[in-house]
């Protein structure tokens, strides 16, 4: 039945209705009195529908329970259709949040619904196993029954990029992947999961990796002995000092390389609380200093030009600092030509202090910047072996930085040089001795 045809039916009755009610009324000479009445009559008559309706939509039955006639038949008919869509709709909705509630239920995955006040909505069965959380906490913040500090941290600091990895019992073997994911109008979902087993996969690989690194450094130290040997005693058998020397040099090479690897190692295995020692980086800057000239004396030698910032004084471990900025100086020599120029500067930033390395050297193209930092991953393997290279430097610098919640930046183009800088966080810097002053000393 469409609106207009309903519409115009009902004008055409009641026109039609008034206009015999009006004739008889001029044939009787009653036509005030009967066009007044027949107007009452239609207002009562809608009235008693409107009534009708009322009751209909009140009791909310779900039968249309009157068939009238003209417009109001159409009407009931119309509010029927919308209900039955409205429920059909309800119905399905509901359908889906089962079916959503059945496989969330099933997912081996933790799943806690929070509100904008992290408070509980809605748990699986699975957040009952890992986290501890029951149906009955449902109200509750979920602060108060997951009490890790580091999970308090994650939620306050609300940035929920990065899982989070959490031991909730201390000393416990359950590890879990904490993530949070904000949706519709402040509301969260949390999600954990168990990753106890790759977690033992990976203290497998760090023991497994330490163990043959250091199993093989004694055998290699006996092998490099005997080569040292050999060399002294090679007297009337010339013909030896070549394959002599080529054994020295890869056995020198196995040495670094484990020697790497076993850095690695000790950098990965260390826990966050360790204790922090002074460490003066003007004076640690230096003393990797002797070391590069020594190595760049080796290769031709190259114009180094220093800007040290003096005192500057941190809390960390000298030894992994050392060895980040030892890798970064050893690279800009390897892969520079002899004669190219060396920039060092140790300086104080508003985030903290900034150790930077400008060389002119061989540069990188910009495809391999993102993979530098990976282990054994060279942009050149035969000329970073030619350099004496392990392929393992600048993925110790990026373990070293991590510790301090620093990042390796890299800038670089071949034929022109490359930069390779880090910020140590202010945090981290202790009160200079001799103030904050821009003393810096400069050298070539
Ligand atoms: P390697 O022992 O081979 O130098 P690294 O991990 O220290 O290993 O560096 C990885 C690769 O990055 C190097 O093989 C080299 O190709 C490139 N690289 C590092 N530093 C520089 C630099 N200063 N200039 C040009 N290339 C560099």
């Amino acid at each position: 039945m469409m609106l207009p045809t309903a519409w115009r039916e009902e004008l055409w009755t009641v026109g039609g209705l008034l206009a015999l009610v009006w004739l008889v009324g001029l044939l009787t000479g009653l036509a005030t009195w009967l066009v007044t009445g027949g107007i009452l009559a239609y207002l009562l008559w809608n009235l008693y529908h409107l009534r009708l309706l009322i009751r209909w939509l009140d009791r909310s039955t779900k039968q249309l329970p009157y068939s009238t006639p003209g417009i109001w038949g159409y009407v009931f008919f119309r509010v029927e259709v919308r209900r039955r869509k409205a429920a059909s709709g309800k119905k399905q909705i509901g359908r889906l949040l089962k079916e959503f509630k059945t496989s969330t239920r099933a997912l081996p995955y933790a799943t806690v619904v929070l509100n904008r006040e992290f408070n509980i909505q809605w748990l699986n069965k699975a957040a009952t196993t890992l986290l501890g959380v029951r149906k009955s906490d449902a109200g509750q913040p979920i602060t108060n029954l997951i009490r890790h500090p580091d999970f308090h941290q994650y939620l306050d600091a609300g940035d929920f990029d990065q899982p989070l990895p959490l031991q909730l019992l201390p000393g416990g073997d359950t590890r879990l992947s904490l993530r949070v994911v904000a949706y519709g109008q402040q509301q969260y979902l949390l999600l954990a999961r168990d990753v106890t087993e790759q977690h033992l996969i990976e203290l497998m690989r760090r023991d497994f990796i330490a163990n043959a690194s250091h199993e093989l450094r004694t055998p290699l130290s006996v092998l490099q002995g005997s080569i040292e040997q050999l060399e002294a005693g090679i007297g009337d058998k010339p013909e030896l000092e070549k394959p002599l020397a080529r054994m020295k040099r890869q056995s020198q090479r196995m040495m670094f390389i484990l020697q790497d690897l076993l850095t690695l190692a000790r950098l990965e295995s260390r826990h966050e609380d360790e204790q922090l020692q002074s460490v003066s980086l003007s004076a640690l800057v230096a003393e990797v200093m002797e070391e590069v000239r020594v190595a760049s004396e080796h290769r031709g030698g190259h114009r180094f030009h220093l800007d040290v910032a003096e005192n500057v004084q941190a809390g960390g471990q000298r030894e992994d600092l050392y060895a980040a900025m030892s890798n970064l100086l050893m690279n800009a020599v390897r892969y520079t030509p002899a004669g190219g120029d060396i920039t060092v500067t140790l300086k104080r930033v508003p985030l903290g202090v900034r150790f930077e390395v400008v060389d002119t050297g061989v540069g990188i193209l910009p495809q391999h910047l993102a993979r530098l930092t990976e282990r054994f991953y060279r942009v050149d393997v035969g000329r970073s072996r030619e350099a004496g290279g392990t392929g393992l430097g600048l993925s110790i610098v990026k373990h070293v930085l991590e510790h301090y919640g620093s990042s390796l930046e890299i800038s670089s183009w071949p034929g022109t040089g490359s930069t390779f800088a880090f910020t140590l966080p202010g945090k981290y810097l202790e009160e200079s001795r001799s103030g904050l002053g821009a003393d810096s000393r400069k050298a070539s």
